[in-house]
């Protein structure tokens, strides 16, 4: 089984009360994770390197470390770590938000948040780091007609390819939301493999387009990360036996 780690700002938490602080990991504590996973003997892989794992192909010590919607902070405070440690991640990109905002979150009450630019996202790929795609303006996908689903999942991957030149391989899905046609859709599209919000260790059970991930919050303090990564604890949840 294996833990994908769901992080979303590697930041200093915004003041108490604001909507998102929940998922504003603060850079410090970011950094002590990654180091206790190397101390363990695990490695940090992007999704395209945790392919063979998730197939099967390949054994060992390994975690899926995923950021969604691109921020500027993740570059700024996560890359030197990753770097540092010699581990990779994935960063799944708003296609239309480049250099832009979180204003999808806006809409609904949460403090703006800076997003990638070309040249971050840029340096993020020349970094041994994998981008992947988050539609093109973070829509749900299982609540657009199959028309715009289409062409969200198509347009955002056309982007960040012509942006990297290079191809766009991993996919997650906005909010969670898919459903059977929007998966079908996906896989047929080219995309290799999807990531959801669902919760658990992701296993030889789980379909390649819909792998579950543990969400990482801005309280998760080290025990209880270390007991949400190492130990059955997440499908335990998934299970919903407690
Ligand atoms: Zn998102």
């Amino acid at each position: 089984m294996i833990p994908i780690l769901m992080y979303h700002q590697i930041t200093p938490p915004s003041k108490k009360g604001t909507r998102l602080r929940g998922s504003m990991v603060h850079p410090q504590r970011f950094a002590s994770q990654m180091r206790w996973l190397k101390r363990l003997g695990y490695t940090g892989l992007s999704l395209a390197e945790l392919d063979p794992y998730l197939k099967g192909k390949k054994q060992g010590r390994v975690v899926g470390i995923t950021f969604d919607d691109g921020y500027q902070n993740v570059h700024d405070n996560a890359l030197p770590i990753l770097t540092e440690l010699g581990f990779s991640s994935t960063n799944f990109i708003v296609s239309g938000e480049i250099d832009g905002e979180n204003t999808w979150a806006q809409a609904t009450g949460s403090p703006e948040a800076k997003l990638m630019c070309e040249a971050s996202i840029r340096n993020w790929a020349q970094s041994g780091q994998e981008i992947g795609s988050h539609t093109v303006s973070h829509v749900h996908l299982a609540k657009v007609s199959p028309e715009e689903a289409l062409q969200q999942l198509k347009q955002s991957k056309l982007d960040l390819e012509q942006l990297l030149q290079q191809e766009i391989s991993s996919f997650c899905y906005p909010y969670g939301s898919y459903n059977h046609a929007v998966k079908t859709q996906v896989e047929a599209l080219g995309y290799q493999r999807a990531v959801t919000t669902e919760r658990g260790l992701a296993g030889a059970q789980d379909a390649l387009h819909a792998l579950p991930r543990v969400n990482i919050l801005r309280s998760t303090h080290l025990i209880h990360f270390l007991r949400k990564v190492l130990t059955g604890y997440e499908n335990k949840k998934r299970a919903g036996k407690d």
